[in-house]
């Protein structure tokens, strides 16, 4: 089969396209004919070594969608043919934090790399029905997005009427926490670089699009629009550049959710901005297991929206992780296969 390998971290022209075996599926397992697969960062941080090292070539992607193609021994659950999405978090299944529904928070959670290609094999576990009215591009621009920003929105204890600033808006996950956001009806203050993308950024719901260039303080924009109260939730995914604006922009009791540290992860801050107003830092990486079979009939009744940018063919993937770097996204990036 085709596939994008890594063999060595680095730039994108470590992403080669290549002839590899199709993988057979063991015990359990369920091989997927996949069709697209949807880029995430994570993507790249993969390819320059950041989420660890890898002893052999690796084959990157998480998010994808395709058909059921051979079935491992004791899979009693999926037939050949039927149309997948996978679930890309894998976890031991049997302790306590997987019995209780708390995925992430098992010690052997990872999530899974492999769907820059044309198979990929899974744990029948990590497959959801693909619902109908939706294309395999679009279902495969689902996954680590909205099971992400869903999962940390339930944590952070979102409710109808909280005013919500959002950095980083037009990017996948910036998407979906916006309109996850929006259909729990919160308000949410979008914050782009761009300002061609700020209509698209209202027609996906933001009440309010605040525009951003490096150095900005956005603190002043956020107090006058929140008449001196300040946000009840701030999702970070930019780090080093704009975390401090988070953590002085949120009220008393308020959240700030960190998702991401793509301009760096090292921050220096004063603690008691935090303990003396209350506030709540939250880490977030991924979700539960449970979040994308209940989330994906939303999109096929188009209460939610999949947001595609542009698509490429899977030799291709340097081109779309050239676009994420470098040009800046509205919405997903997808491979097709
Ligand atoms: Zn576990």
């Amino acid at each position: 089969m085709k596939a994008i390998c890594i063999h060595e971290p680095g730039d994108i022209s470590v992403l080669r396209y290549e002839e590899v075996d199709v993988p057979e599926p063991g015990v359990g397992q369920v091989r997927v004919r996949l069709r697209a697969a949807g880029v995430n960062h994570r993507d790249i941080w993969v390819r320059r070594g950041s989420t660890g090292p890898f002893s052999q070539p690796l084959i990157p992607g998480s998010d994808g969608a395709g058909e059921v193609d051979a079935i491992g021994a004791g899979v009693a659950s999926w037939s050949v043919g039927q149309k997948v999405v996978i679930n890309p978090g894998l976890s031991c299944g049997t302790c306590v934090a997987c019995t209780s529904g708390n995925h992430p928070a098992c010690r052997k959670f990872r999530i899974f790399d492999g769907t820059y290609a044309e198979y990929a094999v899974v744990p029948e576990e990590n497959l959801v029905a693909m619902p109908g009215g939706l294309t395999f591009a679009e279902a495969a621009s689902i996954g680590i997005p909205y099971v992400t920003a869903e999962d940390f929105l339930v944590r952070a204890h979102a409710l109808p009427g909280q005013t919500m600033l959002l950095w980083g808006a037009t990017g996948g996950l910036g998407l979906a926490t916006l309109q996850l956001a929006k259909l729990r009806g919160l308000r949410v203050m979008a914050v782009t670089r761009s300002q061609s993308r700020s209509e698209k950024l209202r027609k996906y719901g933001a009440d309010d699009v605040l525009i951003y260039n490096s150095g900005d303080d956005l603190s002043d924009s956020v107090m006058s629009l929140t008449q001196g109260r300040g946000l009840d939730i701030v999702v970070d995914s930019v780090g080093r550049e704009s975390f401090m604006q988070s953590v002085s922009s949120v009220t008393r009791g308020g959240v700030v959710v960190t998702v991401g540290s793509t301009t760096g992860g090292q921050v220096a801050f004063d603690l008691a901005k935090l303990f003396r107003s209350r506030v709540t830092l939250l880490g977030a990486f991924m979700g539960n297991a449970s979040i994308l079979p209940r989330i994906l009939p939303l999109f096929s009744r188009g209460t939610l929206i999949p947001v595609i940018d542009n698509s490429f063919p899977l030799e291709q993937a340097d081109q779309a992780h050239e676009q994420m770097e470098n040009h800046g996204v509205l919405g997903k990036l997808i491979l097709t296969m």
